[in-house]
């Protein structure tokens, strides 16, 4: 499937945020938003009055972005949370911290969504003792991932097991086993994206 393969830093530009794409350098000096805050290309210093649409837009792009899907599978997931009962932008929300590789990266076991996508592909995980390499599956209270063992000599997780990230309040880690465990469902408090998740639903009203 087509999937950006450009600057991850040129999209943060693009929508004047820190969409953290990049592991640790997003938290460090190094991130090119400190240094560059224009919109990339040739115009991307001029100023432009943006239309009510436009607005709407960027919203859906920028969360698009941050969790690294293309239009068709983040529609999908609209889709679904349309369905459900509450508001259809947190359900939105909800539903995409629920995908596995986000899940894998919230934990503490990637240092960027792109990056958990790429191990969960690779096999390294297993959810509930099964096999799961697919980083689309939504997860539900109750489920354990786990590092698989042949992977546990890898100088990549023992650094991150060093690293030990505090994980949200609505998962459970264990760095010593690299497990973790959903232990809620998280609302729409505990996901820090500074979106205004009701221009998305309005953007698909229209
Ligand atoms: Fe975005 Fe900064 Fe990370 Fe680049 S380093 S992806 S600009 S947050």
């Amino acid at each position: 499937m087509a999937r950006y393969t450009g600057p991850s830093c040129r999209i943060c530009r693009r929508e004047g945020q820190k969409l953290y794409l990049k592991g640790d350098r997003c938290y460090s000096d190094k991130c090119t938003l400190n240094k560059r805050q224009t919109a990339p290309g040739q115009h991307g210093a001029r100023r432009t009055k943006i239309s009510g649409y436009g607005t709407q837009l960027r919203e859906k792009q920028k969360v698009k972005k941050y969790y690294g899907l293309l239009e068709g599978q983040f529609k999908s997931i609209y889709d679904q949370a349309e369905k459900m009962k509450g508001i259809a932008g947190e359900n939105l929300l909800q539903l995409l911290e629920l995908r596995l590789d986000n899940v894998v990266y919230r934990l503490g076991f990637a240092n960027s969504r792109k990056e958990a996508r790429q191990l969960v592909v690779h096999g390294h995980f297993t959810l509930n003792g099964h096999k799961a390499d697919i980083p689309s599956m939504t997860l539900s209270v109750g489920d354990v991932i786990t590092l698989k063992e042949k992977s546990k000599s890898s100088e990549k997780f023992k650094q991150l097991a060093e690293a030990a990230k505090t994980a949200p309040g609505w998962l459970e880690v264990n760095f010593e086993k690299m497990e973790g465990k959903l232990t809620a469902l998280p609302v729409r408090n505990d996901i820090d994206l500074p979106v205004e998740e009701h221009l998305i639903v309005e953007l698909y009203s229209r």
